[in-house]
C-alpha cells in the first residue's frame, strides 16, 4: 500500500496509507487544505483536490420500517372480568323468545313492542364468561 506524506504549512505531519486518507479527512486529522506527496510525484498536491472524504454513513434518520397497517373499522373487545379478547361479542337479548311469542299471540301491537324492546336491549357479553363488563377498543 502506497504511503502518502501529508504536509501542513510547510511541515510534514507524517505519512499514511493512501486508502486511509479519506477517513482521516473525515476525522479531521487531515485537512483538505493540507498537501500530500507520494514517492514518484513531481510536486505536492492539495489534499482537497485529490481526495474526497467518504460519503457520510447512512444516518439513523433513514426511513424506518413501515409499521404494519392495522385493519380499519375493527373493534376488538376485552373482557374486564376474565381478560378474554375477542372480536365477536356474544349478543344476548333480554327477555325470552317464549314471552315474545306470548305477546305476539295476544296482539301484534304487544308483540311488536316486546320485540322492539328486546332488540333495543341487546346486551353484548363475553363469549367465555358471559360478563357484560367488556371494553371495546377500535383498532
Ligand atoms: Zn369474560
Amino acid at each position: 500500500m502506497a504511503k502518502v506524506h501529508i504536509a501542513r504549512d510547510g511541515k510534514i505531519l507524517g505519512s499514511h496509507d493512501e486508502h486511509a486518507v479519506p477517513a482521516l479527512i473525515a476525522l479531521g486529522e487531515i485537512r483538505r487544505t493540507d498537501h500530500w506527496w507520494r514517492r514518484g510525484m513531481g510536486s505536492w498536491e492539495r489534499v482537497g483536490r485529490s481526495f474526497d472524504p467518504p460519503a457520510p454513513a447512512p444516518s439513523a434518520a433513514a426511513p424506518a420500517a413501515q409499521p404494519v397497517p392495522r385493519p380499519q373499522g375493527h373493534v376488538r373487545f376485552t373482557c374486564l372480568r376474565c381478560g378474554n379478547r375477542f372480536n365477536e361479542p356474544k349478543e344476548v337479548k333480554t327477555g325470552s323468545f317464549l314471552t315474545e311469542l306470548f305477546y305476539w299471540a295476544i296482539s301484534p301491537v304487544a308483540g311488536g313492542l316486546y320485540t322492539a324492546g328486546r332488540a333495543l336491549s341487546t346486551r353484548r357479553c363475553c363469549p367465555r364468561c358471559d360478563s357484560e363488563q367488556i371494553n371495546d377498543e377500535p383498532w
